[in-house]
């Protein structure tokens, strides 16, 4: 069987894709390896009527909700390779074919790699103001950024606590409420705001024929749209952080119900 659509990836995006495809009747297969980026986070800020909610229970809710259709089927797994027309292949060796597919992917978020950070990161340790700059606002704050772009982000944080300061350098070590700066001072730091570049999460994009677009501000290799979610790939439609300007889950649920649109619009025309 040739599925309408092969959503790839179960996050905010794919499920609002899914969603919006099982509603429109398109036989649709949704495949997800299950680690949405922000799963390391207690709760998701700033989406409206869910703002604090765990994103385990919101993206169980969102799976729930797909069993009402039935031309939709949610599958775990990991798509591991693709091939135009379109072919996809899992990692247990089994293969899909779709005439469209929806790369909900999402990014692989680096940040800097020292002590106490991985423990802290979607928590004290985080990259976005506007997702945890509420929970720890009139708190010391630090931020940590190298680039040109450090004084900017000082800026922005002081929307959130007059008590900012900038470092360049990679501390030795992120603690409950202070921080262990490189040279050995110890400072208070009730939250690190860090500068984090994403990343594709593997070269399927590639694979199907869908180009990046140059490194931008937030993302390294965000892929290349040529009109709403649509991909250099025919057929092949982008949503959420893997083509996002500025990521997060509205933003990622709003970008997978365009991209289904689009993509049912492309099965009428194609
Ligand atoms: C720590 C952290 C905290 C955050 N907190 C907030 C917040 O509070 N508020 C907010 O609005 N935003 C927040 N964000 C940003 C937000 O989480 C993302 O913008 C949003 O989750 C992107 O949704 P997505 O569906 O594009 O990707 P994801 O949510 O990352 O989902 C992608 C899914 O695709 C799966 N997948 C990847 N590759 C494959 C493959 N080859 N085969 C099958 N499945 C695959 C993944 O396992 C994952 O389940 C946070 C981000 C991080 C990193």
């Amino acid at each position: 069987m040739t599925w309408d659509c092969i959503v790839v990836g179960g996050g905010a995006a794919g499920l609002s894709a899914a969603l919006v495809l099982g509603r429109a009747r398109r036989r649709t297969l949704i495949i997800d390896k299950g680690e949405p980026s922000n799963r390391f986070a207690h709760g998701i800020g700033g989406l409206l009527g869910q703002d604090g909610r765990a994103p385990h229970d919101f993206y169980a809710d969102g799976r729930e909700e797909l069993k009402k259709y039935p031309s939709v089927e949610y599958r775990q797994g990991e798509v591991i390779d693709g091939a135009p027309g379109y072919t996809l292949t899992l990692q247990d060796g089994s293969t899909e074919t779709a005439t469209t597919v929806i790369l909900a992917t999402g990014m692989d978020y680096r940040y800097p790699d020292f002590p106490g950070a991985k423990e802290r990161w979607g928590d004290t340790a985080f990259h976005c103001p506007f997702c945890h700059g509420w929970e720890v606002r009139d708190r010391p704050l630090v931020v940590l950024d190298p680039s040109e772009f450090g004084p900017d982000r000082v800026k922005m944080l002081k929307g959130w606590s007059d008590d900012v300061t900038l470092i360049t350098e990679t501390p030795r070590e992120l603690r409950d409420g202070e921080l262990v700066l490189h040279d050995g001072t110890v400072r208070p730091c009730g939250g690190l705001m860090m500068a984090t570049r994403l990343h594709q999460r593997s070269d399927l994009a590639a694979r199907l024929g869908a180009e990046a677009a140059e490194p931008g501000h937030v993302a390294e290799d965000a892929l290349k749209l040529e009109g709403p979610a649509a991909t250099t790939a025919p057929g092949v439609f982008a949503a959420g952080d893997i083509a996002a300007f500025m990521p997060s889950v509205a933003n990622a649920i709003a970008a997978g119900s365009t991209a289904a649109g689009m993509a049912v619009h492309h099965l009428l025309v194609s």
